[in-house]
């Protein structure tokens, strides 16, 4: 699997937990109501908790063009002992809140030593901060929120939708964890919910993940970094990045032929570029490519899901690509390789591999096992999901239908290798339609066909597989499934057609 199909399968799965939590909220409150609540201390590392929480968001932030960043602070301890699950839970319900209740610009999420607090070194008091740029709470509202089932006023959730649990739970675990959940907000303006927790830290074995990145780092010392990015809070989080990593970054907020020629003379030794910095008035294809041209090399900062760039990035050399949210290993990862500083045996590198991102480019499953696809569902938003998860994996060549009669019809015309076929559509469902592409003997090949399901019942898949489908797999899809389903069906599909002929 590439770091790309990596990462889609981890948000799908965090996706996929985040409803799960959604439903416990209710179980939740009813437990906190009755005191029944244990809050654990076991060692979670922060670091990696806001990573994790924060790319559950890729998706809804970059549908909305909401600029989802978080900044930790260095010196704030990385392993601590805390409740992992109710840290979450709060974040979770913080930045949904924020990234809800937000039409444009930012959600950002710090982690701070706390000033206000007295911090005895071994128990410093940590800060954790989530800031919106949306509609904000006025001070009327500002304490009626945290009540359970209240919203801040009664179109809310015509508006919005939610239940006004939410934040009643977490202040509750903030009370629990030691800490208090508070709100600073300008109507209009934003709102930022902060609570302070003071943290005993974790003893820990070997170098904190900060200090070696800025070790491994160290060979590519001095080198010039030109940022593009209109989003100053984004711009100004690569310029602090730069700095503690001994680079020397130099900024601009939009893109311009000056500036082009401006590089062109000055020849940065990395260029980092946001695509939303180029605008609207310049065609992006076009200013990556003139980009590409001056010899630098070049990662491009893109949002998941937005294709805009995804074919031409693909082609030009020495251009990398790297998903928001960017973490910190993973800019420093990119920022050595494109500088030619990857040492394979770099302590960074095996934090990567750890964290299960080996970046050995090889080949993608499609290039091995090339088919023709069909995807055929309902749901415009599980389309899209499967569209997704099937160009990750580097197929190409994909259709959709919306319900089992037109893939009937699609699959007759002889060109479909592979179907992924939905079982509960309108028309036409799916166990018919695989019954009917089945009894078409006038087809040149009969397509592999696999079933997607929200129902993992036993029985279920008997009747799939009875249809004359293939294999079974449950929704929410991952793309590891999708990739082994595949795997195994071609091979054993090719497999079958060597014996018959
Ligand atoms: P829900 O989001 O389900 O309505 P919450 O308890 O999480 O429930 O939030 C209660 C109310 O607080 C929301 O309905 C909204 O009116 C207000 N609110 C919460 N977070 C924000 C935010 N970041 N910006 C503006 N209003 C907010």
């Amino acid at each position: 699997l590439t770091d790309e199909q990596r990462e889609l399968t981890q948000i799908m799965r965090s996706s996929g937990q985040s409803l799960v939590h959604l439903i416990n909220d209710v179980l939740d409150f009813s437990k906190l109501e009755s005191d029944k609540m244990e809050i654990e201390k076991a060692p979670v590392d922060l670091i990696e908790l806001i990573e994790e929480t924060i790319e559950m968001f890729s998706y809804q932030a970059a549908e909305k063009a909401i600029e989802l960043l978080y900044y930790v602070e260095v010196g704030v301890p990385s392993l601590i002992f805390g409740d992992r699950e109710r840290l979450k839970q709060v974040l979770v319900n913080l930045i949904g809140n924020a990234l809800k209740f937000t039409e444009q610009g930012e959600v950002v999420v710090t982690v701070k030593r706390s000033a206000q607090q007295k911090d005895n070194g071994s128990e410093p008091v940590v800060r954790l901060a989530v800031r919106d740029t949306g509609i904000g709470i006025a001070p009327e509202n500002a304490d009626k929120i945290f009540e359970a089932f209240t919203q801040a006023d009664a179109s809310t959730t015509r508006q919005f939708g939610g239940t006004g649990l939410g934040l009643a739970i977490s202040r509750k675990l903030c009370d629990l964890m030691g800490g208090q959940l508070k709100l600073k907000s300008h109507l209009g303006e934003g709102s930022e919910f902060y609570f302070d927790l003071r943290c005993r830290e974790v003893p820990q074995q070997g170098k904190p993940r900060n200090e070696m990145i800025v070790e491994d780092l160290d060979r590519v010392r001095g080198k010039t970094v030109a940022i593009l990015t209109s989003n100053q809070t984004l711009g100004s989080l690569l310029v602090l990045k730069c700095r503690q990593w001994n680079l020397v970054p130099h900024l601009a907020a939009t893109y311009s032929p000056d500036l082009l020629r401006e590089l062109a003379r000055s020849q940065p030794d990395l260029l980092i570029i946001d695509p939303l910095a180029i605008g609207e008035q310049h065609n992006a294809i076009a200013v990556a490519e003139l980009l590409n041209r001056l010899e630098v090399p070049t990662v491009f900062l893109s949002s998941i899901g937005s294709q805009t760039l995804q074919p031409v990035l693909e082609r030009l050399p020495r251009v990398g690509q790297l998903f928001k949210p960017v973490s910190d290993l993973k800019l420093a990862e990119a920022i050595l390789s494109s500088l030619g500083g990857v040492d394979q045996h770099s302590r960074l590198n095996q934090a990567i591999a750890e964290k299960g991102g080996t970046r050995l480019k090889s080949g993608t499953l499609a290039d091995l096992h090339p088919a023709r696809i069909l995807v055929v569902e309902d749901v415009a938003m599980n389309r899209k999901i499967s569209g997704l998860v099937l160009s990750k994996l580097g197929y190409k060549d994909v259709s959709f239908a919306e319900n089992g009669q037109i893939g009937v019809e699609m699959v007759a015309k002889g060109d479909v290798d592979l179907v992924f076929m939905d079982l509960h559509m309108p028309v036409m469902g799916g166990l018919e339609a695989t019954e009917q592409i089945r009894k078409n003997f006038g087809l040149p090949r009969q397509p592999v066909v696999i079933a997607m399901t929200g129902h993992a019942i036993a029985g279920v898949k008997d009747s799939c597989l009875e249809a004359g489908m293939d294999d079974f797999i449950t929704k929410p899809i991952t793309i590891e499934r999708v990739e082994e389903s595949i795997r195994e069906c071609l091979e054993s599909s090719v497999n079958k057609t060597e014996l018959s002929s």
